[in-house]
């Protein structure tokens, strides 16, 4: 298979196994997902034919609560990819302490060929094919790549017309006019920046320190903004078209403004548009790489310069960079805790729903502090315990927590 990403979750998994030993029985179970749906989507097209799309939903592990993860709509898709995802939200909702398991879907598709009525159709029949086995006690579907609030409204609408009754909670990322959180858009961001506060005080790195970001759509924009609101200097951007630099900080809001209008960042007039380098190079205490997997590989690793790297994107760093990164002593705060702030607040909205009781933005951000504060210092102390990285010390508290569930359980 060209992207076999469920093999790379799997050797995650016994690099752990290596540090602490996970009962044999466990770690048998932990070897695939509960339960793998792959479904038949027929939509009829604007132009009177049916085309029939595949959809999957994996659903990790649901020892903690219920299964929980996002819906992918992407040319890409593929079983091994939404496996090793579901396994992946099985770790980060361990490491932040919340009571849900690990899930994920998808639909291989190409959104950006639909008609909004096509897309709406796809989102309604993928929430037909698999409305027995989603619910709030049971595995609770979010936005991913290329799924947004409207897509989780047309979901939520279908799932509450096929159950007769109004449950919110059975979708999070959903407009704030039916249940949705208002921190939701900046949460991962948000939940970034507290984990980043944490990092940088164990590294030592003063308070007006320069910070490179790869990637400026939801979460990377949202980071900078709030970095740059906090003290830090913005000195280098990027989005697919290229990146800007400025040493003496960029202004991200005018950035922004400028992203809007013209589509890239490319072209902003107070910096320079620098061609034969790339971000990861820049001279820069903090690099935060915010868009693709694998961008940090073992052929670019070494022009790494920053002290810090905060892994808001899902996997940017390959093993074997990340290999040469802990021998030289870079610290990486793993994507499983960095950009955990997303599920967080997803989880914070289910509450809400089922409460029938909404708090204020300045309520859940508070929330959502604690949680991220207190599980950097839960992975800090498995770090040192174990005297190992920070990646492998979120893998050690997760793979606990996730164990002990199942003990208790009795399921081994
Ligand atoms: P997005 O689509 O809003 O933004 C992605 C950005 O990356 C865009 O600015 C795009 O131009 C840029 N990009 C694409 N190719 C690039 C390249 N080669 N070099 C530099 N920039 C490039 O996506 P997002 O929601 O911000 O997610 C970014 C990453 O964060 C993904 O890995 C995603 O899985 C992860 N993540 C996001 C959330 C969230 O809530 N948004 C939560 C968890 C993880």
């Amino acid at each position: 298979m060209k992207n076999d990403a469920f093999a790379s979750a799997l050797s995650q998994l016994e690099q752990v196994q290596k540090l602490i030993k996970i009962d044999k029985n466990i770690f048998a179970q932990l070897q695939s997902p509960q339960r793998i749906l792959e479904v038949s989507i027929p939509v009829k097209m604007d132009n009177g034919n049916i085309q029939v799309f595949t959809g999957y939903r994996s659903q990790f592990n649901d020892a903690r609560g219920p299964f929980k993860g996002g819906i992918r709509f992407h040319p890409d898709v593929n079983i091994s990819e939404v496996k090793a995802l579901s396994a992946w939200m099985t770790w980060k909702t361990a490491v932040v302490g919340i009571p849900l398991g690990g899930g994920k879907g998808g639909v291989i598709v190409d959104p950006k060929k639909l008609s909004e009525n096509e897309l709406e159709k796809l989102s309604r029949g993928y929430i037909q094919a698999i409305f027995k086995f989603i619910g709030p006690n049971l595995d609770i579907p979010a936005p991913d790549m290329y799924t947004d609030p409207k897509i989780m409204g047309w979901m939520l609408d279908e799932y509450e017309k096929l159950a007769g009754f109004h449950i919110p909670g059975v979708i999070t990322g959903k407009p704030l006019s039916i249940g949705g959180s208002n921190v939701r858009g900046y949460s991962t961001a948000q939940g970034a920046f507290y984990v980043l506060k944490e990092a940088v005080k164990k590294v030592g790195i003063r308070k007006d320190a320069t910070v490179a970001i790869e990637g400026f759509g939801n979460a990377g924009a949202h980071l900078a903004q709030i970095l740059q609101k906090n003290g830090f200097r913005i000195v280098a951007l990027s989005d697919s078209k290229g990146m800007i630099v400025n040493y003496m900080g960029l202004d991200v809001e005018q950035v922004k403004k400028y992203k809007e209008k013209t589509g890239s960042v490319v072209g902003y007039p107070g910096a320079e548009k620098i061609k034969h380098s790339h971000i990861i190079a820049q001279e820069v205490d903090i690099l935060i790489p915010s868009a693709l997997e694998n961008s940090i590989t073992v052929d670019n690793v070494k022009t790494v310069k920053a002290k810090l790297i905060i892994e808001v994107a899902n996997g940017p760093i390959t093993p074997g960079a990340d290999a040469i990164l802990a021998k030289r002593n870079i610290m990486v705060v793993p994507d499983i805790l960095a950009n955990a702030g997303g599920v967080v607040v997803s989880y914070l909205e289910q509450v809400q729903n089922a409460y029938g009781y909404y708090w204020s933005e300045e309520k859940v951000l508070k929330k959502l502090e604690q949680i991220m504060k207190e599980s950097f210092a839960y992975v800090w102390e498995q770090k040192m315990k174990h005297n190992t990285t920070v990646r492998m010390g979120a893998y050690v508290l997760a793979i606990n927590r996730v164990s002990q569930a199942m003990v208790d359980r009795g399921r081994m």
